[in-house]
């Protein structure tokens, strides 16, 4: 609830300029007495401060850098009033124009305050820097409410009030593009329930994921030398007494083809660097260990370092971790043996040996040392990079791969390895996490996960990735208009609901059976003959009906995403949707002499057998699993699910600008964003009901002076609507609630200029 119109002047609070909106300038609004502020739209696009001289239909003479300029009202829009400036709630700002939002997010930012609220949204823009507001002082301050500026303190301190005192569990959900400060934002909330919730030391442990789950599922990007390349969600379980019992970890589909392949300017997974760089002696020798750059996975590109990081320390870390979540010594060296497998079978090379291109596998160092990592014989590797056992009848054929499959195949086994031992290495941390037998099943969870993509190319992943987004701004909306409501109908207003962008229509597109997204591209993916040609021809075939379905030439097609439309090409969608593992190597791992290997191998068996193992079984040939999206789509119903039980709390990170330097703010970047996570719309919407609130009382307090008759005597409601009438607010323009007014924006400012000339 907010009072925050007290400061304003009357006007439409519309995002885009029109001409309508510029009729703000009448002057019988101001009477020309106020010099009048507003945004001035430059040629390039950006927005500057002038100060209105005079106005007329046609032009406005404005000054602005000290120069006078005529200009069509079209290019202004109105500022807020100095006094305005830098509200830690955008809610406050009389004007919510685009030029306003971003000056005012701006402004706060150039201060360092980071973290804005949207209505009940936190803004937090990256500082690219250490800012001083967190450790121990800070959390003191928040949890004393000894300090009420927005921040990520306070949100994890109203999920943990909430929580207590509701009795409903809490999710906190961090969004934003790679780069903005997810998973930092993430580790900030941790800290402040760690602190609140500690005393029996398991949140030590919990914090102590971080860098485990960083090294093995981070990865330096273009776009961040930090970037996670998985989505998660942890749940911090409490006590009855709001004491931290637990945790459990949860992640979503991890970025596996980073293990074989990464593009110039990039890395591998951080893990790699770190235990090239930090193992100590007696472990290198084990592991055969090289440097980085001697491995083919790594080397395809030339970056091996990351400014200001280094791998060998943080390899000692990463090994302090793993003793906190009591990862066993044991456990520990199985682990880094798979990661020096994965990279010695990146090595391994083949030679074609006739001129159909079948292979044999070259035997040298990489081979022996990976057979030997991994615990099988060289023979048997050899086996299962370079032929295949195709069952006919009866009979098992043995085949030779040709070269592309050969080198297909070792890529799948190395990803496998990695991915099981990822998988694996989430669910020692969930054991060592698990809660006593007195869980009371309350508990706050902290999603961390990838923002909307759209790039220049957008492949399979970017089409999960925004699948997701779709389901996750579905929740956001439903819930923040939602909320909104329940307060007005809670006070018994008359309330017709207001519409949102919903964004049902793009999650029918892919979720729709037979003929969605999905359904179509699990269909192709099993056809032998599929080709991602033939899956795009059919996309356009069946879905050019639906509206947020775009046909394209070729592989390609567009989908309308709520944040913008975004441009696919089908190149290996197919591929990647399968997600095949030759049985082959699934029989290798199983029969290897070590402990993970053999454990991977069940768990792949394990997989396939709930999907379709009879097909498995029968055929011999390739494994069927389910299809990643399949998984993928069961993985992110049951997160909703989830979700949907708590209540959200809800942190958009803002990236201000690409070259990840502080104090660059980028104002067409940052507008961006805000309209992709749907936060000016929130506050748009939130406003475009009845922002203003304040109780009878207040009400009959602050303008009962005003009124004409004597009203001494009168109770608050009646006094109340006597103000209303004698300043003729229209009904429209307010509700009468059960203890509050409740306005529209701008309402109360002509009561308010009355009162401050009185
Ligand atoms: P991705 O989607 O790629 O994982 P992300 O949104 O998780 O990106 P982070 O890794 O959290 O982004 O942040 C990127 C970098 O920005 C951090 O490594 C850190 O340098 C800086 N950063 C983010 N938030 C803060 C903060 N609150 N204070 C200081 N630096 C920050
Ligand atoms: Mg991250």
């Amino acid at each position: 609830s907010s009072e925050n119109d007290e400061n304003s002047v009357s006007g439409s609070q519309l995002f885009l300029p029109s001409l309508d909106e510029c009729r703000w300038s009448d002057k019988s609004v101001y009477g020309g007495k106020k010099k009048l502020r507003v945004w001035c739209q430059l040629r390039n696009g950006q927005w500057e401060l002038g100060t209105v001289q005079s106005t007329s239909e046609e032009e406005c003479t404005i000054i602005m850098n000290g120069k006078v300029v005529n200009v069509h009202p079209e290019y202004l829009l109105p500022a807020n009033p100095d006094i305005l400036v830098g509200v830690n709630d955008l809610m406050q700002l009389s004007y919510l124009n685009e030029p306003s939002v971003l000056h005012n997010l701006q402004y706060r930012y150039s201060q360092d305050m980071i973290y804005t609220k949207a209505g009940p949204v936190l803004v937090a823009i990256n500082p690219f820097k250490a800012v001083p507001y967190y450790g121990n002082d800070y959390i003191e301050a928040y949890r004393r409410k000894k300090m009420d500026d927005p921040h990520v303190y306070a949100i994890a301190d109203l999920a943990i009030r909430e929580m207590m005192r509701d009795e409903v569990n809490q999710s906190i959900i961090i969004s934003g593009e790679s780069g903005a400060g997810k998973t930092e934002t993430a580790k900030i909330a941790m800290q402040y329930l760690a602190a609140l919730g500690g005393g029996s030391g398991i949140e030590y442990e919990i914090l102590q994921t971080n860098p485990i789950l960083e090294a093995f599922g981070n990865a330096k990007t273009l776009r961040n030398d930090n970037s996670s390349r998985f989505g998660k969600l942890i749940e911090i379980q409490f006590s009855v007494t709001g004491k931290i019992s637990g945790a459990n970890v949860q992640t979503f589909l991890l970025e596996k083809s980073r293990v074989v392949q990464c593009t110039e300017g990039e890395r591998s997974y951080h893990i790699f660097y770190q235990l090239c760089a930090g193992a100590p002696p007696a472990l290198r020798g084990k592991l055969r260990l090289k440097s980085a750059n001697e491995y083919n996975y790594l080397k395809q590109s030339t970056c091996f370092e990351i400014d200001g990081v280094d791998d060998a320390k943080n390899f000692c870390t990463l090994m302090e971790a793993l003793d906190i979540v009591h990862v066993s010594k044991e456990d520990q060296d199985n682990a880094f043996t798979m990661l020096a497998a994965v990279l010695w079978l990146g090595n391994i090379s083949f030679q074609v040996i006739d001129n159909e291109n079948h292979v044999e596998v070259v035997s040298d160092e990489a081979l022996k040392n990976a057979a030997d990592l991994i615990g099988c014989s060289v023979d048997n590797l050899v086996l299962a990079l370079s032929t295949r056992k195709i069952q006919a009848g009866n009979d098992a054929i043995v085949q030779k791969l040709k070269l592309p499959q050969a080198t297909d195949t070792r890529d799948a086994l190395a990803k496998s390895i990695y991915a099981s031992l990822f998988d694996w290495l989430v669910k020692q941390i969930n054991k060592s996490l698990e809660v006593g037998k007195r869980r009371t099943g309350r508990s706050i969870s902290i999603l961390d996960i990838y923002g909307f993509e759209s790039f220049h190319t957008n492949s399979f992943e970017q089409f999960c990735i925004n699948y997701a987004n779709e389901r996750l701004q579905q929740h956001f909306n439903r819930h923040l208009f939602k909320l909104e409501q329940e307060e007005y109908i809670q006070d018994g207003i008359d309330w017709t609901k207001v519409d949102f962008e919903d964004n049902q229509h793009c999650l029918n597109l892919f979720e729709k059976k037979p003929l969605g997204l999905l359904s179509l591209l699990d269909e192709e993916s099993t056809f032998p003959n599929g080709t991602d040609l033939t899956f795009a021809n059919k996309l356009k075939q069946h879905l050019s009906s639906n509206a947020c379905f775009k046909g394209e030439r070729g592989k390609a097609f567009g989908v309308a995403h709520y944040a913008g439309e975004v441009l696919y090409n089908t190149s290996g969608f197919l591929e990647k949707n399968r997600d095949l593992l030759h049985s082959d190597s699934i029989q290798l791992l199983s029969s290897c002499r070590y402990k993970l290997p053999q454990v991977f191998a069940a768990n792949m068996l394990n997989q396939s057998e709930k999907s379709s193992g009879q097909l498995w079984r029968s055929t011999g040939v390739d494994l069927q699993r389910q299809s990643v999206a399949t998984k993928f789509k069961g993985q992110l119903f049951r997160l909703m699910q989830r979700l949907e039980s708590t209540t959200p709390h809800f942190i958009r990170c803002i990236k201000p600008n690409n070259m990840q330097l502080p104090g660059i703010y980028e104002q067409g970047l940052v507008l961006q964003q805000l309209k992709c996570c749907g936060v000016l719309e929130v506050v748009r919407i939130s406003r475009s009901g009845y922002p203003t609130r304040m109780t009878h009382q207040k009400f009959a307090r602050r303008y009962g002076f005003l009124l004409l008759e004597d009203v001494a005597s009168r109770d608050p409601l009646s006094v109340s609507v006597a103000i209303l009438h004698q300043f003729n607010i229209l009904p429209d323009m307010y509700q009468v609630g059960y203890t509050k007014l409740f306005f529209r924006t701008g309402q109360i400012g002509v009561l308010e200029d009355t009162r401050n000339r009185t």
